[in-house]
């Protein structure tokens, strides 16, 4: 194992591997990505791979536009195929608060040049005539939204990453880092001491904890959140369709499969990764309703993964004030994969530049919590 790097990834995730493939393509030298288990074992291997930039909050509307060009690119770019799909995403309001909310939600999300608008009830019965919509009363729908397998892109900026030359140690857990008057000084692992200045926290659900081990408190905490796949079936599917007051959303894999989930909203905090039949019972009776095509479908697979929550639902992305050289890309809130493509960018380029370049990176920092925390609506 290296014994020196000039800069230390901890976590192996989309977020870490993109911020490794971003700092060795821009030409940075010696990166090392530490993974505790083996790459997409966190939450990315366990998302539903939907890719959106419906948002509530501009900055994650900007953030998620970028994304989706990089996610344009990824084949030219990385060589790689990540099942990618721009088959829409169209948002379902249910009640009156909803639709208020969705028509100022679309307004702002086109002031930002987002390609998106509001569909009636009709509209949406002529195009997408597989949703019972007794209790819908509107819809918003962006065409360039859509969905990747994570699993593949996690690979691919992996591998890409090593090919520039990073090295990637996975079964390789960070156990502490060391601080010496402020400045970073390395990192100790499981299988050695690594000599470096440079820090990034991109460990998802333990974000909090890998901040504590250079003294830096990242409000952060973990949730569990379920999913399940059926049987594969015909191809029904193209966008992927989400409600946030309803709790769900759903999408059909490249395979065929159908894809589910829903948060667990009385969860507490915790590393919870157990499936729970009352998460089986609840879909198996919600979906159909609003589904009716998935009443004789079988459900293959079930599995939980953690959402790594902020304050206010938006990703945390900054460099710590008292110990220089240390920074996080943690607290994605339920949508770190569909974000991470810009924050590799934009945190390379502050590693490497002293700023984010052309990524505005400029209302995620650590620091925005002491007033009003204004919450980002658009998270099931
Ligand atoms: C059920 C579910 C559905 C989701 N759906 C979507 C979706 O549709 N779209 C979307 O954009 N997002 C979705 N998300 C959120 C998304 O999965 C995450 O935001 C994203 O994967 C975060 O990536 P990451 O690299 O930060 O974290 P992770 O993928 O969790 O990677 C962090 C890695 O750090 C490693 N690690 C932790 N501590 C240490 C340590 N001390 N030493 C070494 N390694 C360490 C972990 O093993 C892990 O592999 C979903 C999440 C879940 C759970």
């Amino acid at each position: 194992m290296n014994k020196s790097a000039s800069v230390v990834i901890v976590g192996g995730g989309i977020v870490g591997t993109a911020i490794a493939y971003y700092l060795t393509q821009k030409g940075m030298k010696d990166v090392v990505v530490l993974e505790k288990s083996y790459i997409s074992s966190g939450a990315t291997g366990r998302c539903a791979g939907g890719i959106r930039q419906q948002w509530s909050e501009s900055s994650n509307v900007r953030l998620a536009m970028r994304s989706v060009r990089h996610f344009e690119n990824f084949k030219k770019d990385l060589g790689a195929d990540i099942e990618y799909i721009q088959g829409g995403y169209l948002l379902l309001a249910f009640d009156d608060e909803e639709e208020a909310l969705f028509g100022k939600n679309v307004a702002m999300q086109r002031g930002e040049g987002l390609d998106v608008s509001i569909l009636r009830k009709h509209e949406i019965q002529y195009r997408f005539p597989y949703i019972l919509l007794d209790d819908v009363k509107l819809a918003s729908f962006c065409p360039t939204d859509g969905h990747a397998n994570p699993h593949l892109a996690n690979f691919a900026y992996a591998r890409a990453a090593r090919e520039n030359g990073a090295r990637i140690y996975t079964r390789t857990r960070a156990l502490g880092i060391d601080v010496t008057n402020g400045r970073i000084a390395g990192v100790e692992t499981d299988r050695g001491h690594i000599q470096t200045g440079v820090v990034v926290n991109a460990s998802g659900g333990f974000s909090h904890e890998v901040g504590h081990m250079a003294g830096v408190d990242i409000p952060t905490e973990s949730f569990r959140h379920q999913i399940m796949v059926t049987e594969p079936v015909e191809h029904i599917l193209d966008p992927m369709i989400i409600s946030f007051s309803r709790n769900f959303y759903i999408r059909q894999t490249f395979s065929g499969n159908i894809m589910m989930g829903q948060g667990d909203e009385d969860d507490k905090p915790s590393f919870n990764h157990d499936p729970s039949w009352r998460f089986l019972t609840e879909m198996a009776r919600k979906m159909p309703q609003l589904f009716p095509f998935l009443k004789n479908i079988r459900v293959l697979r079930h599995w939980a993964g953690l959402y790594n929550m902020s304050p206010d639902a938006q990703p945390i992305i900054d460099k710590a004030e008292k110990v220089s050289d240390y920074y996080c890309a943690v607290g994605f809130s339920g949508h770190g994969f569909m974000l991470a493509p810009a924050v590799g960018e934009g945190l390379a380029d502050w590693i490497i530049h002293g700023e984010p370049q052309e990524v505005d990176l400029s209302n995620l920092g650590l620091d925005r919590f002491t007033g009003e925390v204004v919450r980002e609506r658009n998270v099931v």
